[in-house]
């Protein structure tokens, strides 16, 4: 297989930030008496859209609104967002990828402009044709931009890949025709993962293999 393109995604991917969600979310619980959930929890029911997953902790929508929520998530997020890194072996291995020739771009339920900013301050703008993120806070789902990024490249759908760390990413990867590997270590248990029979992986450098 050989790939020409790959579709990353951000939160949990390439930015080890599912510990900070997971601590901002606890905060948020915790100012409405609400019990804080583990690792663990978060890893085996988080996924998108996340209104599903604010029901599931026992967020009562009708009296506090989702909208509110979101916004008072995003606020504490952003304040700490620079406390998050780049998992270990992210920069060697897009620079690996660009180096080799692929494009690369980023697919992201994250806030575009936050994305691109965030990007930047890393230092990675320059391996990405394209930062790809929604237009609003609510991360509900990424498809549609999957949709319309798949169309505007000159590739076959098999010549791409799409790297993810969610179920969703793998749902997007069916929708727009790519392939998908997931891998472990982000939002998701391996568990998860591993139900959507693509590939699991436990690191980057594996990544790069595949990419031959
Ligand atoms: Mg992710």
């Amino acid at each position: 297989m050989a790939y020409r393109h790959v579709i990353w995604d951000w939160n949990g991917t390439l930015l080890d930030d599912a510990w900070l969600c997971l601590e901002v979310m606890n905060g948020l619980m915790d100012r409405r008496a609400m019990q804080p959930v583990t690792a663990e929890f978060y890893q085996r029911e988080f996924g998108f859209p996340v209104i599903d997953y604010y029901r599931k902790l026992g967020f009562d929508l009708e009296r506090d609104p989702f909208d509110r929520i979101s916004h008072e998530f995003i606020g504490a997020y952003n304040r700490r967002r620079l406390e998050c890194q780049l998992f270990p072996q992210v920069r060697a291995t897009v620079e690996a990828v660009h180096t080799r020739g692929l494009g690369q771009v980023i697919l992201s339920a994250h806030e575009q402009r936050t994305l691109a900013e965030l990007v930047g301050l890393l230092g990675l703008s320059a391996y990405f044709s394209q930062l790809i993120g929604l237009d609003n806070i609510y991360a509900a789902s990424k498809a549609a931009n999957g949709r319309a990024h798949m169309a505007s490249l000159p590739h076959a759908p098999h010549e791409v890949l799409l790297v993810g760390d969610t179920t969703h990413d793998y749902e997007v990867a069916c929708e727009i025709g790519a392939d998908c590997v997931l891998l472990e270590g982000g939002h998701q248990s391996r568990a998860r993962l591993e139900a959507c029979g693509v590939p699991v992986l436990g690191s980057h450098a594996e990544v790069l293999e595949l990419l031959g």
